[in-house]
């Protein structure tokens, strides 16, 4: 049976609390979500059959701000994995500062099996299912695995219609051509590559030269590995769903990318001067720098031994189960938590939606110098945590998200 990615959030909330002092008490209202919401989707296939498909909206806090998250088609997705990304996402917001609860939403597909016209009726199904919780000041979508800024477009494009008016503020994640941010897709990689540079930092160290390997060659993966690449590191292992490839003299990310981007989303077809590699070998291979950014639960009891990466920056959400994390800390691998490494997508979100609401239209480095700032104020505060507590990364982060919910609950006296 998989691990419940749900139960994983609570035992590092748990942890966290703990190390603070906390009565259980004080955050019991953050171990369930706010709302949740199922809904099933009957479509026509382009064949003429009928097939029903599964959906969630999950807000697991708004006591910071309306929901907000990313919506995943994945076909193994379940309620526990909305539910974990939900509570991950009000965590995230808090950590980045950014006025935001915390919502995922998800669709049990796989997208690469439907057509375009398949997947755009789908969507925009899915989107009436939820439109009674959706909205620019109640909880606004994004992308995540499986969607892209299209399946974003549809979903404004559809919102609006029953609106009777354009309302660009109720996704982020959408083209520029409807209201989109410049710098919002490369936005979670510039963000992971601004926190691992941050991190060598602390550590007296420089990206130059740094080995590292990336799981994921999806959005996160690849534009992380690009900018990575742009900095000096030595990317020397790379994978999607389909496998690895490693080379220790180093990938070339352009081609790879260039490879990747013609449509051809997978490396099995890719050829050069490698050796392949299954994925497992993938978290395995000897590296300075692990960057998972592609699903969860990839570093477990039975993996985390094995890693032998220094240092793991999580661009994935929960790619580390609780238990791999305590072996990883008795190994004194430093691992920097998705809630902190991977939060430069949803902060660009945000300045998306600034603009929408006000009609702004920033310029690329406007947005990126907003980024910069805010992600790296995060890591410095996520860093006094730790140092606060004498814990690691992660318990600093949830420390920080903690005591920023608890301020809010207490001030708005939602407990009472
Ligand atoms: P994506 O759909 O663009 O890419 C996912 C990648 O993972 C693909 O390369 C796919 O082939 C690979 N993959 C899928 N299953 C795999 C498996 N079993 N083993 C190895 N590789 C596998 O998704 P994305 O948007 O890049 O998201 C990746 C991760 O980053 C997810 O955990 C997501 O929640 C997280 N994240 C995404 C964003 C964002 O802005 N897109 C923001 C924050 C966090």
């Amino acid at each position: 049976m998989r691990n419940n990615p749900y139960e994983n959030f609570l035992k590092f909330m748990h942890k966290a609390a703990s190390i603070m002092g906390l009565e259980p008490n004080e955050y019991l209202a953050l171990e369930y979500p706010e709302r949740e919401l199922k809904v099933y989707i009957p479509l026509k296939m382009d064949d003429g059959r009928i097939n029903v498909f599964e959906g969630y909206r999950v807000q697991h806090s708004t006591l910071r701000g309306p929901g907000k998250g990313g919506i995943r088609y994945h076909q193994n997705v379940e309620i526990n994995d909305i539910r974990a990304l939900a509570a991950m996402m009000t965590f995230k917001c808090a950590i980045v500062n950014i006025p935001y609860g915390g919502a995922k939403g998800g669709l049990t597909v796989n997208p690469r099996e439907l057509s375009m016209g398949e997947l755009e009726r789908l969507t925009r199904k899915y989107t009436t299912a939820i439109m009674p919780f959706i909205g620019p000041e109640k909880d606004i979508p994004a992308p995540d695995v499986g969607s892209n800024s299209q399946v974003m477009d549809w979903i404004m494009d559809t919102y609006s219609a029953n609106k009777g008016y354009p309302v660009y503020g109720v996704v982020t994640g959408k083209d520029i051509d409807v209201g989109g941010s410049l710098g919002r897709n490369e936005a979670t990689g510039r963000g992971v590559t601004i926190i691992a540079i941050r991190t060598l930092q602390t550590l007296n160290q420089d990206i130059k030269g740094k080995r590292v390997a990336i799981q994921g060659m999806g959005n996160v993966g690849s534009i992380t590995a690009n900018f990575l690449h742009q900095s000096g590191a030595k990317i020397i292992a790379v994978s999607d769903v389909s496998g690895g490839i490693y080379s220790e003299k180093g990938i070339d990310i352009p081609d790879v990318l260039n490879y990747l981007d013609k449509g051809r989303n997978l490396l099995e077809g890719y050829k050069g001067d490698f050796v392949r590699i299954t994925n497992s070998e993938l978290l395995e291979c000897d590296c300075d720098i692990l960057i998972p950014a592609a699903l969860e639960n990839q570093i477990t009891e039975k993996n985390a031994d094995k890693i032998k990466a220094g240092i793991i920056i999580e661009a994935a959400n929960g790619p580390t189960s609780e238990e791999a994390d305590a072996i990883l800390n008795s190994k004194n691998v430093l691992v920097v938590p998705d809630i902190l490494a991977n939060a430069g997508g949803v902060v660009v979100s945000y300045l998306e939606w600034v603009q929408n609401l006000q009609g702004l239209l920033w310029d690329e480095d406007e947005v990126n110098d907003r980024l910069r700032k805010i992600m790296s104020k995060a890591f410095d505060e996520v860093y006094q945590n730790a140092m606060e507590y004498k814990c690691n990364m992660r318990n600093g982060a949830y420390a920080l998200a903690l005591k920023r919910l608890l301020a809010a609950a207490q001030k708005r006296g939602v407990h009472a």
